[in-house]
């Protein structure tokens, strides 16, 4: 390509950049977030560490939180969320109703993958705990209170093994830390799963079907699927187990 003509590409594509519509689809996204969502974008704050989202960021949030559904979505509609992204990179949390997400730089997909764990631990907790409160301790999902502490059958840190609990076959995002937490993975691994997602269903045989994953913890995917999201049967991330499964998985969270 000539260098005149370079130029003239570059000047359209920042004249693009600062043009009113792009603006004003930018304001048209955070509001769209803010008022179907109950998400609020933060751009700037009074340190300057807080950094204006790009189109396809706000896109990408908009779409995902459009699929996980009004259940998902509904505490945050009464009680919004705030959402930033930081200049600082590295890693994410939620905590007083502030999501953070370190700059994900162009990998946009951390922003996805932080958004869905953070963005559940919001969900849950906005909802009164379901999970803790009601669910966790059900065969299946295996947590059990002992002297005030939650344990797990599998303890953190330790390779996965058989037994007769169930389990997330994962090493680095172990489900024994806390019952939070393994919500938070069990919902982004129910969502990878769905979505075909396999770089992310780590350490999924990648000769097996990605709900494979969920061989040694159906009980999650079923509790995922129709209690934590509610998923309508006809939800393109509704995908089903084998019968026998389904029936089991439904017993335990009867
Ligand atoms: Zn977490």
């Amino acid at each position: 390509m000539n260098s005149k003509k370079s130029a003239f590409r570059w000047f359209a594509r920042l004249r693009n950049m600062l043009s009113p519509d792009t603006l004003a689809e930018h304001t048209r996204l955070v509001k769209h977030l803010a008022s179907d969502y109950g998400i609020q974008v933060i751009e700037h704050d009074s340190k300057g560490n807080a950094r204006r989202w790009a189109k396809a960021e706000l896109d990408l949030i908009a779409e995902i939180l459009l699929l996980l559904g009004p259940t998902f979505c509904a505490p945050f509609r009464t009680q919004p969320i705030r959402v930033w992204i930081d200049h600082t990179p590295g890693g994410g949390s939620f905590g007083n109703g502030w999501l953070r997400v370190g700059e994900p730089g162009r990998d946009s997909s951390v922003l996805y993958r932080i958004f869905l764990h953070e963005s559940t631990h919001a969900s849950n907790e906005y909802r009164g705990w379901p999970y803790e409160n009601t669910f966790c301790t059900r065969p299946g999902l295996d947590w059990q209170r002992v002297e005030g502490e939650w344990t797990h059958p599998r303890q953190q840190g330790r390779a996965p093994q058989p037994g007769t609990w169930e389990t997330l076959p994962v090493d680095s995002r172990d489900v024994s830390t806390a019952p939070g937490e393994d919500l938070a993975e069990m919902v982004r691994y129910y969502v990878h799963s769905v979505r075909n997602e396999r770089t992310w269903l780590w350490p999924l045989d990648l000769s097996k079907p990605p709900v494979y994953l969920w061989d040694t913890s159906p009980t999650r995917f079923v509790y995922v699927r129709d209690h934590f999201l509610a998923l309508p049967g006809d939800h393109p991330w509704y995908k089903r187990l084998s019968p026998d499964i389904e029936k089991q998985a439904a017993a335990n969270l009867a």
